[in-house]
């Protein structure tokens, strides 16, 4: 079984690489591990697909991968977000853009990014093998000859490295292609669970499962010292804090674990400074004068969460009628609203990572062509590479980016 270019892995960057690859007339192959293709792929974005991001200026983009911008500028200059968007547009499947430069496929689907890239490999005649996880490589003097799947031996000329990382391995992503990248030369950077939901031990907040914060400030703290801040929408879980804000924030809180206790404070009021807060809960007071705290706490604070915020102002007495609210109760209610308490234990693990950085270095792989600096026939993509990002399709540019250059030169 000979090809041109084998891809192992059928994720977004091997899919991609397979259909440039067989665009240019090449014999191609993909071997898959999973019984179908692309099952990360399709769960992107909660199964909306945030394909790319729009930033316009290729400067800022690459900004949001430093230091591993310098790197990009090449391989950008070549395939970048803005060519994301014209390739799925001639799919037939335009991109809109949604706050902070988030592009969706116009259906929100991310199984019709799949589709159209499938019917591309269709289109291209790209073989394509499922259930086959490949288990060996065969190489001799920094060369790849063959590789090994189920006793099967496939040869090629180039081999395109497409085993992503080790975010959720359920879609198939085992950290495979780490093991044999070291075996063959390479320096493995340890993956951590880089864009993640933080772990917390507060009662308060698992009780608020599923109600968000929308525009929230979180101030973070190692041993008492201040330490970041970020803005944002904040969603409570079950096991503690996700959405954008905190998921950009997991790789500052994951090096911060290593330095001591970490703990954090919610504003939910961050456009109003402490002396307006406490005038717009006087006005709600002087509304409600005659009535119970307890029944008009949920005019103050966002909706949903007046029982699980007042159970941290133990000290104040809800059963009392507002009129008869103390001063310095008052100032107690604000200053907790601006700085509900979070103590943070740990970030969820691979499991619940969306991104997890770690993998070859960049500076082992030659960034104009995606080939391995230690084996002159392998390319190398997607997750499998060091390369942080924020969410806000960072990470799938990463695929259609690499997976271009690769499928262009293998
Ligand atoms: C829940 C979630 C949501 C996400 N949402 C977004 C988003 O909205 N926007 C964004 O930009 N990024 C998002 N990401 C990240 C993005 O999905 C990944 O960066 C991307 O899918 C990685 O693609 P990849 O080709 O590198 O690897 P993968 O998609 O992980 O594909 C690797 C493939 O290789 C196969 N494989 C593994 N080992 C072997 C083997 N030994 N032999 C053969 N095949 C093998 C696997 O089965 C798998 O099919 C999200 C990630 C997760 C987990």
């Amino acid at each position: 079984m000979n090809y041109d270019v084998i891809v192992i892995g059928g994720g977004a960057s091997g899919m991609f690489a397979a259909t440039i690859a067989s665009a240019r007339g090449k014999r191609v192959l993909i071997l898959e591990k999973n019984k179908k293709l692309g099952e990360k792929l399709k769960i992107s974005g909660g199964g909306r697909c945030n394909i790319t991001n729009a930033e316009p200026d290729l400067r800022k983009y690459l900004a949001r991968y430093e230091p591993n911008d310098k790197f990009l500028f090449s391989a950008f200059s070549e395939f970048s977000n803005l060519d994301t968007f014209e390739y799925f547009k001639e799919l037939n499947l335009p991109l809109e853009i949604e706050a902070n430069g988030r592009a969706f496929p116009y259906t929100r689907k991310a199984i019709d990014v799949f589709n159209v890239l499938e019917k591309e490999l269709i289109k291209n005649d790209v073989e394509i093998v499922t259930n086959s996880p490949v288990t060996k490589f065969n190489h001799s003097k920094g060369v790849i000859n063959s590789v090994i799947s189920h006793g099967e031996e496939y040869f090629a000329n180039s081999f395109i490295l497409a085993t992503g990382g080790l975010s959720h391995p359920e879609t198939g992503s085992t950290g495979d292609g780490f093991v044999w990248l070291a075996e063959l030369g390479h320096t493995i950077s340890d993956p951590t669970p880089s864009i993640v939901p933080l772990a917390v031990a507060d009662s308060w907040i698992k009780s608020l499962s599923g109600t968000s914060f929308e525009n929230a400030k979180i101030i973070f703290f190692v041993d008492g010292a201040k330490s970041f801040v970020k803005k944002g929408k904040i969603l409570c879980t079950h096991f503690g804090l996700s959405g954008p804000t905190i998921l950009n924030s997991a790789k500052q809180v994951g090096e911060l674990l290593h330095e001591g206790e970490v703990t954090a404070t919610i504003d939910i009021f961050p456009e109003l400074d402490h002396g307006t807060l406490e005038k717009k809960i006087i006005s709600i007071f002087d509304e409600n004068k005659n009535k119970m705290l307890k029944n008009i706490f949920s005019e103050i604070v966002p909706p949903g969460t007046a029982s699980a915020i007042s159970s941290l102002l133990s000290e104040i007495d809800f059963e009392t009628k507002v009129h008869s609210v103390s001063k310095e109760d008052r100032k107690k209610m604000v200053k907790m609203l601006k700085e509900l308490p979070v103590t943070i234990t740990g970030l969820m693990g691979f499991d619940r990572a969306v991104v997890a950085d770690g993998g070859v270095p960049l500076e082992e792989i030659d960034t104009k062509t995606f080939r391995s600096k230690k084996v002159s026939n392998l390319f190398v993509t997607g997750d499998l590479l060091h390369i942080n990002r924020p969410s806000g399709g960072f990470s799938l540019q990463l695929c259609w980016t690499t997976g271009f250059i690769a499928g262009k030169n293998a």
